[in-house]
């Protein structure tokens, strides 16, 4: 099973990647997460990435491709995974399409939540109380959903094309989320 989770910041996606994972025993990778174990390590990908992170920026596209390629062909990975927050741009959708075709297999299907920009905007504010994320003042915030609107969410269109669409609404309580995500897979949630 190969699956992609999609949707702008503060959707939801972390949450649900972790349930949707468990469910096909899968690992739910997402380059958030370790893009944010590196800057708290200090490793040297880690002080690269902060520059842009903290800016609300996308990191580099050679610096993120290469973070996924190598954790993709981790053993626990060979069977299949979860992408959450990977790829973000057209030249990141290649650059996947590239390693998927070379192990011989493909995508199963691109999971996105839908979610009201606005409303969101409390949430991430929440979130950056509750967690100490440097990435969540309201100014990162919004040039996050703008960074968002002008890279990531053309690929969505890209992805309905080829017929990988699963579109669920990501508002509400993260039980009902997630049932709507199984539904729409098309599978029952094991319990
Ligand atoms: P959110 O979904 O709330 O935007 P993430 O935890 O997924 O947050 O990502 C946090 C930050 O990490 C992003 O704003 C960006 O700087 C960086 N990042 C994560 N994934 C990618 C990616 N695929 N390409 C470039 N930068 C990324």
């Amino acid at each position: 099973m190969r699956l992609l989770i999609m949707g702008p910041p503060g959707a939801g996606k972390g949450t649900q990647a972790k349930f949707i994972a468990e469910h096909f025993k899968i690992p739910a990778i997402s380059t958030g997460d370790i893009f944010r174990a590196n800057v708290s390590q200090g490793t040297p990908l880690g002080i690269e990435a902060k520059k842009y992170m903290d800016a609300g920026e996308y990191v580099p596209d050679e610096v993120t491709n290469l973070m996924v390629r190598s954790r993709i062909d981790e053993p626990d990975a060979v069977a299949g995974f979860l992408l959450d927050g990977y790829p973000r741009t057209s030249q990141q959708v290649e650059e996947l399409d590239g390693m998927i075709k070379f192990t011989g297999h493909s995508l199963d299907a691109v999971v996105v939540l839908t979610v009201d920009q606005d409303e969101i905007v409390g949430r991430l504010i929440q979130r950056a109380e509750a967690e100490g994320r440097a990435d969540d003042t309201e100014d990162v915030i919004r040039r996050r959903q703008e960074v968002y609107a002008e890279e990531t969410e053309p690929l969505i269109e890209l992805y309905r094309g080829r017929g990988l669409l699963v579109e669920v609404d990501g508002l509400g309580e993260v039980d009902a989320v997630t049932q709507r995500i199984f539904d729409a897979l098309d599978v029952v949630p094991e319990s």
